[in-house]
């Protein structure tokens, strides 16, 4: 297979700050594979500097895995290209991610089938998708929600983590009484804060809070799960299956993401492996394009929660083939991802 690869500058709409940073420039690195009879699959990689990948190191593991993709001549052969060429997985996860799915579009435009049927998944099971809010000056965050609100997101995830988070969710709740709200701190707190400001943020009517403390201190998760009155979904400190294990009985659920895992291949494993331990699964996304976020949709009938916003963040898209209306994911009735370039 052919590898070609070109870097995409990603402008949002608004400057999207978390907890943990306030991010200025973005890029995706958007990825095809031409196998023998010229179909092409393409897949998109979403570095993030937090899991150790910026669009520069993309490109040198794209580079890395040249030879061994240019001789592989069988797409299907997922598992053993993904063993055989990927293994460096550490600091490479949205590169990896890219070439799984650029993959599965391959395959999926090879037998005529989108990909979310060769995975045997009803689109129509696939949960609402959340519309996520940045950290931001109050009136922005109104003009977001209301914008969200107009849109007929039927639920908002805020991001929190600051003094003004009290501010911010009674805001939320003025322009949107009805919406259904998650929250994510992106590690902001202590176990102990944490609990305190979950529950002083608990009477906006909240559905799960996302990584109230530090990534590694797993401790510190039982701790707030323990006793905080809404569940606790873990983000950063879920990044493959293998973590999954020792987050049992410390949180409530996971939340997955291809940038983050490596791919399909890994987020249907670590489903799986969510599952097979009870916990509940989210499937989310960083700020990606609808090439990206077309690639998680294939998967969002096996999740109870979505967080598929990212293309929705962007102030231009450069991919087209898959909506997100009122919440709604309406995913392409076309062969692979069924994503083309506007
Ligand atoms: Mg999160």
């Amino acid at each position: 297979m052919k590898l070609e690869y070109e870097v995409l500058p990603l402008r949002t709409k608004y400057r999207f700050t978390i907890a943990r940073a306030a991010h200025g420039e973005r890029y995706a690195v958007w990825v095809r594979l031409t196998d023998e009879d010229g179909l092409d699959g393409w897949g998109e990689a979403d570095p993030s500097p937090y899991y150790g990948e910026t669009a520069d190191s993309v490109c040198a593991a794209l580079e890395r895995y040249r030879a061994a993709l240019e001789e592989a001549r069988d797409p299907l052969a997922v598992q053993e290209i993904e063993a055989a060429c990927l293994d460096d997985l550490a600091g490479a996860a949205s590169a990896r991610a890219a070439i799984v799915s650029a993959l599965h579009d391959l395959i999926g435009k090879r037998l005529g089938v989108p990909v979310h049927r060769l995975l045997g998944l009803d689109p129509s099971r696939a949960p609402w998708t959340s519309f996520t809010v940045g950290i931001d000056e109050p009136d922005i965050v109104r003009r977001k929600v209301r914008e969200a609100v107009a849109d007929e997101f039927p639920i908002l995830k805020l991001k929190v983590g600051t003094d003004a988070d009290e501010e911010v969710l009674s805001i939320v709740r003025e322009e949107a009484p009805d919406v259904r709200l998650r929250v994510d701190a992106n590690t902001a707190w202590q176990p102990k804060q944490a609990v305190a400001r979950i529950r002083a943020l608990e009477s906006f009517g909240l559905e799960f809070v996302e990584q109230p403390v530090a990534a590694h201190d797993i401790d510190g998760l039982r701790f707030v799960r323990e006793r905080a009155p809404i569940p606790v979904i873990a983000d950063e400190s879920c990044v493959r299956a293998t973590d999954i294990p020792r987050l049992v009985g410390a949180v409530d659920g996971i939340n997955i993401k291809l940038a983050k895992c490596g791919g399909i291949a890994e987020a249907l494993r670590m489903i799986h492996t969510a599952r097979a331990h009870g916990l509940s699964v989210m499937l989310g996304c960083m700020v990606e394009t609808s090439l990206g976020i077309a690639a998680a949709a294939q998967l969002a009938p096996l999740v109870d929660f979505a967080d598929l916003d990212g293309a929705a963040l962007l102030a231009e898209d450069p991919f087209t083939g898959i909506g997100i209306a009122r919440g709604r994911i309406h995913l392409s009735g076309e062969p692979g991802l069924g994503v083309i370039r506007r």
